[in-house]
């Protein structure tokens, strides 16, 4: 049975002070959750969420790592530097990634790959745009993705790694997949999966990502190929963000 995870995504958001009272009300509010959760934070924030997270239930993690191991590359970050600061997780090929900084499907699972050869857990991104959804393509953007880790990790990675499900049209958006469009591509994805590996695809926690919040969460983790969530806006509010955690 795999166990549900939602993990925050804050993007390029927050501040000392707002991280100090958004932590705290998510501190607050974990009695009454199940789910795994976790924050994926800015890079200068990852000391507060250490000290402010260490012995709770919530994980924390960065939403970038450099596929270099150290050396001369000014403004990365490199998979040790994020465990200096104890994190579980790293988000890597973010939709933003891909489009705004040309991320390819080759530096994403060479990014995968240093995340775990650090021992973090990936938080792969995988997610058509609105034109290829439109052109029917869905499935073999994603396909491409899932495939270009696939080939450079091997099926058993995807053992120590979370897949996000994330619809570019629908992040950001306030558009939401429907459950049913986003169960499709969470069966479509786990297939793929267990033609390789029963066992692995079982067990893959494979979050949806997309203007989820309070209002849509308990539909879409109904699913029963959504296990979890990859929350942006929504995890910004403390009610909101312990709201969904609750309906997983
Ligand atoms: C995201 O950025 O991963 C995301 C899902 O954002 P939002 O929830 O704001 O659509």
């Amino acid at each position: 049975m795999r166990r549900k995870l939602v993990a925050g995504n804050w993007k390029m958001h927050g501040s000392l002070t707002e991280n100090e009272a958004l932590l705290s009300g998510l501190l607050a509010g974990m009695g009454s959750v199940k789910a795994g959760v976790a924050v994926c934070v800015p890079f200068p924030y990852l000391a507060q969420a250490q000290a402010k997270l260490t012995g709770s239930s919530i994980a924390w993690g960065a939403q970038n790592v450099s596929q270099q191991v150290k050396g001369a590359f000014t403004g990365e970050v490199s998979a040790s530097m994020l465990n200096d600061f104890a994190c579980t997780y790293v988000i890597v090929g973010h939709s933003e990634r891909r489009a705004i900084y040309g991320e390819s499907d080759t530096l994403v699972a060479e990014k995968f790959a240093a995340a775990q050869a650090a021992g973090l857990t990936p938080i792969l991104c995988v997610g058509e745009s609105l034109e290829e959804r439109e052109s029917g393509i869905t499935e073999t953007v994603v396909a491409r993705q899932m495939d270009a880790v696939i080939a450079k990790c091997g099926v058993a990675s995807l053992a120590k790694s979370v897949v996000a499900y994330e619809p570019v049209w629908a992040i950001g958006t306030g558009k939401t997949a429907s459950p049913e469009q986003a169960q499709a591509v969470h069966a479509f994805i786990r297939a793929k999966v267990r033609a390789l590996d029963a066992a692995v695809a079982e067990n893959l926690i494979i979050q949806y990502g997309g203007s989820m919040k309070a209002a849509n969460a308990a539909e879409l983790l109904g699913q029963p190929d959504i296990d979890g969530g990859l929350i942006g806006g929504a995890a910004l509010v403390a009610d909101e963000f312990l709201a969904i955690c609750r309906a997983a």
